[in-house]
C-alpha cells in the first residue's frame, strides 16, 4: 500500500491551485518536486504531522477546450476516483451555494471516496459565518471553512483530510528497501557479483530440509540505505545438474524479475551476447522492470582505445528492445565498477517511477505532432485529441485519437522517443496505449 493520495476537485476560480500550493508549500510541509513535474506542479508530496501523502490538483488539468464544466468536473472526479483516497471538494465562500456547486456535489456524493468540503475565501470567520452555513445543503458531512491565501482553517482541513486515511495507510513512504536482481545465464557471473557487493565470501545459506531455497534474499547496507539482492541462495548454491540446463535458469530469471525492481542482466563478456542472454533479456523487456546492462568479466577483454565502443555496438544491435538500458562494463574479479550498480539502479528505479503532469504532457505530444505531423491514410489523418500518464512503474501513457487504426508503430516509436528526450526516462521501459476517443 502506497501513501494516500488527496485530489482537489472543484469549478475553477474557487482556489483550488492557491490550496494546492499551501498544501505542499514548505510552511507546513516538505515539497518534493516529482522530476519532470518542474513546469507545472500538479502531484506533489506533502506532510502533515506524522502522516505523508500526496496531492493532486486535478483542476490544474487541462482537457480540451470546449470542454463544458460539466464535462470538466466529471473528468477532475473521474481522475479522483482512480487515483485518490480522499476528495477535497472547493468552494468559493464568498459566492454562496449556485447550481454549478450542487451539480458537483451531486457527482461527489456518488462516488464512493471521503469527500471534504473546503469552503474557501473565508478571512473574516464571525462576518462571513452564515455564508459558511449554506454550503452545508450540499450534503458532506464534513465541512470546514478555510482561507487558502492566508492559510487560516487549513490546519482544520487537514486533521480533517487525514482522519479519512483508508485504515492501514502507511505515514511514510514504504522505505521499502530496493530489490535487485542479477539475471542472467549460467556462468556469466552473477554470485560472483553478488558476492562483491555482500562483501565477500559469504557462508553459504545453509539447507533446511523440507523448504525450498528458492527464494532467499540478501540484505546489505550501502550508504545507510537497505538493498535487497533477490533470489540469491539460488545463485551461491548452485545445483550442478540443474544450473546447466537452459530451462532452468529461464525459469529463474522470470521469478526474480517478477520480484525484484530493477533487474540487473550480466553479460559474460568473453561469451558476447548470447541466444540466452537475449530470451532473459526479452523477459526483463516483457515485465516492464527498470533494467541494467552489466559486461562482467571484462578484466578479460584485451582492450584498446574501440573496445567498449565496439562492445556497446554490439550489445545495442542484438538486444534492440533494450535500446534504454545503460550498460556498464564491470569485472565481479577485480571489483570495478561495481558497486556503481547501486546509484545507477537507484536512478533507473526513480525514472521508472517518474509521473508527468497530464498538462506537461499534453503540450510536448503537441509540439511533437507539428514537427513530424501524425501519419494519415486515405485522406484520413491521425488526431491525437488528449494523452494522460495512467501509470508508473512502467511509465504508461494513454493517448485518446480519432481512429486508432492510423497509429503506425514507427509513429509510435517517434512519440516514445520524444517522450525519452524531454523526461528521460533512462533505464526504465515506458508503454503507451491508444484509445479510440469515446
Ligand atoms: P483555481 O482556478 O480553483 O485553481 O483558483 P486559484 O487558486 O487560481 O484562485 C482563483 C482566485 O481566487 C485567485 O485570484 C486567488 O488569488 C483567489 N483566491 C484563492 N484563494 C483565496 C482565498 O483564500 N481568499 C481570497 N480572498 N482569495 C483567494
Ligand atoms: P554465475 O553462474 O552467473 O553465478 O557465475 P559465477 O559467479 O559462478 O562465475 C562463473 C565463473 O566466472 C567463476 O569461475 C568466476 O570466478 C568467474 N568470474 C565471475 N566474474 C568474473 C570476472 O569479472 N572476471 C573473471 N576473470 N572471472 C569472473
Amino acid at each position: 500500500m502506497g501513501l494516500p493520495v488527496v485530489a482537489i476537485v472543484g469549478k475553477p476560480n474557487v482556489g483550488k491551485s492557491t490550496l494546492f500550493n499551501r498544501l505542499v508549500s514548505e510552511r507546513l510541509a516538505i515539497v518534493e518536486d516529482k522530476p519532470g513535474a518542474t513546469r507545472d506542479r500538479l502531484y506533489s508530496k506533502a506532510q502533515w504531522l506524522n502522516n505523508s501523502f500526496y496531492v493532486v490538483d486535478t483542476g490544474g488539468m487541462v482537457f480540451e477546450k470546449e470542454d463544458s464544466l460539466a464535462g470538466e468536473v466529471t473528468k477532475q472526479a473521474q481522475i479522483a476516483v482512480d487515483e485518490c483516497d480522499v476528495i477535497i471538494y472547493v468552494v468559493d465562500g464568498r459566492v454562496g451555494v449556485t447550481a454549478e456547486d450542487q451539480y458537483i456535489a451531486s457527482i461527489l456524493r456518488k462516488v464512493n471516496k471521503p469527500v471534504v468540503l473546503a469552503v474557501n475565501k473565508i478571512e473574516e470567520y464571525k462576518k462571513q459565518e452564515s455564508d459558511i452555513y449554506e454550503f452545508y445543503t450540499l450534503g458532506f458531512d464534513s465541512l470546514t471553512a478555510i482561507s487558502a491565501s492566508n492559510g487560516l482553517g487549513v490546519g482544520e482541513l487537514l486533521d480533517e483530510i487525514v482522519d479519512n486515511f483508508p485504515a492501514g495507510s502507511p505515514a511514510e513512504e514504504d522505505e521499502d528497501s530496493l530489490k535487485l536482481a542479477f539475471i542472467g545465464k549460467p556462468n556469466a557471473g552473477k554470485s560472483s557479483m553478488v558476492n562483491r557487493l555482500l562483501g565477500e565470501e559469504r557462508v553459504i545459506v545453509s539447507d533446511i530440509p523440507g523448504t525450498t531455497r528458492d527464494a532467499i534474499d540478501s540484505k546489505f547496507i550501502y550508504e545507510d540505505k537497505e538493498y535487497i539482492l533477490v533470489d540469491t541462495a539460488g545463485l551461491r548454491r548452485k545445483s550442478k545438474i540443474s544450473e546447466g540446463i537452459e530451462y532452468y535458469s529461464v525459469l529463474r530469471a522470470i521469478r526474480s524479475i517478477e520480484r525484484c525492481n530493477v533487474a540487473l542482466l550480466v553479460i559474460d563478456a568473453e561469451d558476447g551476447i548470447t541466444e540466452q542472454d537475449k530470451k532473459i533479456a526479452g523477459i526483463a523487456h516483457e515485465q516492464g522492470k527498470p533494467t541494467i546492462i552489466t559486461v562482467n568479466k571484462w578484466d578479460l577483454v584485451q582492450k584498446d582505445n574501440q573496445t567498449t565502443n565496439d562492445f556497446t555496438k554490439e550489445v545495442r544491435r542484438e538486444l534492440p528492445f533494450l535500446h534504454y538500458a545503460p550498460i556498464l562494463f564491470v569485472s565481479a574479479k577485480t571489483g570495478q565498477r561495481v558497486i556503481k550498480l547501486i546509484s545507477m539502479s537507484e536512478e533507473v528505479y526513480e525514472n521508472a517511477c517518474t509521473r508527468i503532469p497530464t498538462s506537461l504532457l499534453n503540450e510536448i505530444i503537441i509540439e511533437a505532432t507539428s514537427i513530424t505531423p501524425p501519419p494519415s491514410d486515405k485522406g484520413k489523418r491521425l488526431k491525437i485529441m488528449y494523452s494522460s500518464q495512467v501509470s508508473v512503474n512502467p511509465p504508461f501513457f494513454v493517448m485518446f485519437v480519432n481512429d486508432p487504426d492510423l497509429m503506425h508503430f514507427s509513429y509510435l516509436r517517434f512519440l516514445e522517443n520524444q517522450l525519452r528526450e524531454t523526461f528521460g526516462f533512462k533505464g526504465t521501459p515506458i508503454r503507451i496505449g491508444v484509445r479510440q476517443r469515446s
